[in-house]
């Protein structure tokens, strides 16, 4: 854990300063329109249902006090409650978060879990705090979103900048309030208070089996496919690493600094020698190419896998990326004109909502373990997952088939539906 006064980290920025949520919204409505929906249904999923923001002291290492703005944005609860990550970055504002809860309704519809979609996030660069900083700060921001959150209400999780500590401290800080230990209140966490075997690397290892779902109907061969991935985080690092187990190629992966490539591919275990050298690629040496995070994403490789922030591929770039596919770690890593652009290109993508819902999907599985008090062993968290992965795979890539659209449209589709169904039969109150 760095000190308050350590180095600065360099605070990543989109590529282009482009709104997430009006990206969120161009997709949901040109969906909306194929699906012929009628506006009073539009204008209820056009709009997040709840919108909190707090604005909370923290007392800081040097005696003195800092105030931080946080958010949490509940977009549905109409299949369940809301689900969602939160997240630790400078760049986090209320119209990213929006978004980012959004597009967790989607995704969870998409891959049938009973929940809604939520969003939290904290204006904070968290590598820049002190542990007991952020020890402070993310228990106040719980205390703050506790009017909201609750297992039968709102469960977050862990998303950038934010780990199953931070969760720990959450269900600490939720419980202290309540009287009473509350381990369903998030998801995340660590096995010793409730957490669940598999969680830490469940968005890799859901992205491993979509890559091999993607190779199977794309009929490419895993085994030597070249692999470029775009972050180094917890999804872009178990992504790579569990893609590499299965004989894939790494020549490329970056982190917010740039990244580092090589034609011949990185071994696993060499790549962690690299990166013990420092903290971030640019500070690494060896036989291999420094290159920009632009330049990773014009690769000529087979699999692209964005797994950092949003609006990386966009309208000034796309028509370099020419990969076989693109599977999306990141949320929302592609605007809707780089889609028409890629799609034109013949470029196989397989969208975020799909690609990366094994976390919500194993994060859903810790808190069905917590409200029964029954944990389960790993190979039975992996089974499911690959079973819920694959599935709804199977069912995007059907309707995308069958609709002649494209997987994004198809996955779209399948849970905008599932989203109106519900809304339907739940009525309007009162
Ligand atoms: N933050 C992750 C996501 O964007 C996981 C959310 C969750 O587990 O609730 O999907």
């Amino acid at each position: 854990m760095t000190t308050s006064g350590a180095a600065p980290v360099p605070a990543p920025a989109p590529a282009r300063e482009e709104s997430a949520y009006a990206t969120a919204l161009a997709q949901f409505d040109a969906v909306a329109e194929r699906l012929r929906l009628d506006s009073s249904m539009r204008a209820v999923m056009r709009q997040p249902r709840r919108e909190l923001t707090v604005n909370f002291p923290v007392r800081m290492d040097d005696g003195s006090t800092r105030v931080f703005t946080g958010h949490r944005v509940q977009h549905s609860t109409a299949r369940g409650p809301a689900k969602g990550g939160i997240r630790y970055h400078p760049a986090v504002n209320l119209d990213e978060v929006k978004a980012l809860a959004m597009w967790m309704t989607w995704k969870c519809a998409v891959v049938n879990l009973p929940y809604g979609g939520a969003k939290g996030g904290v204006e904070v660069n968290p590598k820049a705090l002190s542990e007991g900083e952020l020890e402070r700060l993310t228990r106040r921001y719980a205390s703050e979103i506790g009017i909201i959150i609750g297992p039968e209400k709102d469960v977050p999780a862990p998303d950038m900048g934010t780990d199953a500590r931070v969760m720990a401290w959450i269900m600490d800080t939720y419980s202290m309030n309540k009287g009473y230990v509350v381990p369903g209140v998030v998801t995340g966490k660590p096995i010793a208070v409730g957490g669940t075997r598999g969680r830490v690397e469940a968005t890799g290892r859901g992205l491993l089996y979509t890559v091999q779902e993607a190779c199977r109907t794309q009929e490419m061969a895993l085994e030597g496919a070249t692999v470029a991935v775009q972050g180094f985080g917890n999804v872009g690092s178990n992504a790579a690493r569990l893609l590499a187990a299965q004989g894939a190629k790494l020549v490329a992966v970056s982190d917010v600094t740039g990244g580092i490539y090589n034609p011949n591919g990185f071994d696993w275990d060499a790549l962690q020698r690299i990166r013990e050298q420092g903290a971030f690629f640019n500070q690494v040496s060896g036989g291999f190419e420094h290159i920009t995070n632009e330049e990773l994403l014009e690769l000529k490789v087979d699999v692209l896998l964005p797994a950092a922030l949003e609006n990386q591929l966009h309208s000034g770039n796309a028509d370099r990326i020419r990969p076989k596919m693109i599977v999306e770690g990141a949320n929302g890593p592609t605007t809707p004109e780089a889609d028409a652009i890629l799609f034109g290109n013949g470029v196989f993508v397989v969208p975020d909502i799909l690609a990366n819902a094994g976390g919500v999907i194993v994060s859903y599985f810790e808190w069905v373990q917590d409200l029964q008090s029954f944990f389960w062993e790993e190979d039975e968290v992996n089974l499911r997952l690959k079973r819920i992965m694959t599935r709804s795979f199977e069912e995007v890539q059907a309707l995308a088939v069958s609709e002649s659209v494209t997987m994004r449209e198809a996955a779209y589709m399948l849970a905008i539906r599932r989203e109106e169904e519900a809304l339907r039969y739940r009525g309007v109150f009162p």
